[in-house]
């Protein structure tokens, strides 16, 4: 019999429990659907399609659509199916075996599992208690690892803690490997390092379709950073790996760049409504700058509280295994009658 690789013997699989029930509120989608238009637009562009040939293998198309979304030249930009595509190639090109990639925990578990996959050693460092991450703290986890990646991760998941920009120009100034500053929910939060990516600087940082544009479907991620770096990665890439429907996906989607900010600005103002709701209650909630908030109950067990939820037609995700964050558990913001079932179902389970 064959055996998998060695290294991969202890690794499980990345798990989010589905269960069929009214209120899901458990893997932080957007709650709206994509934008008045786009399917007609999609659909016209569809019949057009040579079916017969390989798509655009650069899909500049799209790159210079996600470029002139950021303002920055088209070679700087590198798309790919999924964020999560995107930080495989990263780790493809920049990591793997022999090399080591910094995380700072809790975080996204994605990270440190793709890390994995590819062969890279993973060090864990910490957050603060309060899930904060001090610049002078990561200055000194970047200087005694000199790792050849370092993950950071604004608005964070789980959290949705808004690192302060300090601790990215900290992460920059150190100059040791890759900085990867995943942003997948950056437009819900007040700042982003897209802004700090150029030629000069160590410094990517990563958007994704599934949150904010209401893609989740599409599964198209890219990275914003130096053309040097954007050139390895496209060696790096699988042939025509962003098939022509996607790239036609993308490219339509940031003509509906009103509708993506009037779609975030209403959760915006949902996230502050559920925030108030659970702060009358008897739980701990951690300020977030993304569409999700982690709260912990003060005096009930999370894993009931989940399951109460559950009985009551709303999932939302159980944060209680998770290292480092016993006791918590994970809401995304829904929509307006979404979040009413949910801040209802939480206050009866609470009593
Ligand atoms: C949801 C999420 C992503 C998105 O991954 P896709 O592959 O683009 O769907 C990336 N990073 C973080 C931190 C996320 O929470």
């Amino acid at each position: 019999m064959i055996t998998v690789r060695s290294d991969l013997r202890s690794l499980e699989g990345y798990h989010s429990p589905h269960v069929d029930v009214a209120v899901r509120l458990n893997t932080n989608e957007s709650p709206f659907a994509a934008p008045e238009g786009f399917v007609e637009r999609l659909e016209r562009e569809l019949a057009a399609i040579e079916w017969n040939r390989y798509p655009d293998r650069n899909a500049r198309g799209l790159r210079a659509a996600i470029a002139e979304h950021h303002d920055v030249d088209s070679d700087r930009v590198f798309a790919a199916n999924g964020s999560n595509e995107v930080l495989q190639t990263v780790l493809l090109a920049y990591a793997g075996p022999g090399r080591e990639v910094l995380t700072f925990e809790p975080t996204y578990q994605l990270h440190a599992q793709i890390a994995r996959i590819t062969g890279s050693a993973v060090v864990e460092a910490e957050r603060s208690a309060d899930f904060s991450l001090d610049p002078g703290a990561l200055e000194q986890a970047m200087a005694r690892h000199r790792p050849d990646i370092t993950f950071l991760c604004s608005p964070n998941n789980p959290t949705g803690l808004v690192d302060d920009p300090a601790v990215v120009q900290a992460a920059m100034r150190t100059g040791h490997g890759l900085i990867v500053a995943d942003e997948a929910y950056a437009e819900f939060s007040e700042w982003s390092a897209v802004d700090l990516v150029d030629e000069h600087h160590n410094l990517v940082v990563v958007r994704t379709f599934s949150k904010t544009w209401s893609l989740a479907a599409a599964r198209l991620g890219y990275l914003v950073g130096p053309t040097w770096l954007v050139a390895e990665l496209d060696k790096v890439a699988l042939p025509y790996h962003l098939d022509a429907v996607k790239q036609a996906i993308g490219r339509i989607a940031l003509d509906f760049v009103a509708d993506k900010n009037a779609r975030v600005e209403v959760i915006v103002a949902e996230r502050d409504r559920v925030r108030a709701g659970l702060e009358a209650l008897d739980v701990e909630v951690v300020p977030s700058g993304a569409n999700f908030i982690l709260f912990r109950p003060r005096a009930a067990d999370a894993g009931q509280v989940w399951q109460g939820l559950v009985d009551r037609g709303v999932l939302i995700r159980n944060c209680s295994s998770w290292p480092r964050l016993s006791g918590y558990l994970r809401v995304t913001i829904g929509r307006a009658d979404e979040n009413d079932s949910f801040l209802e179902a939480l206050s009866e389970v609470l009593v």
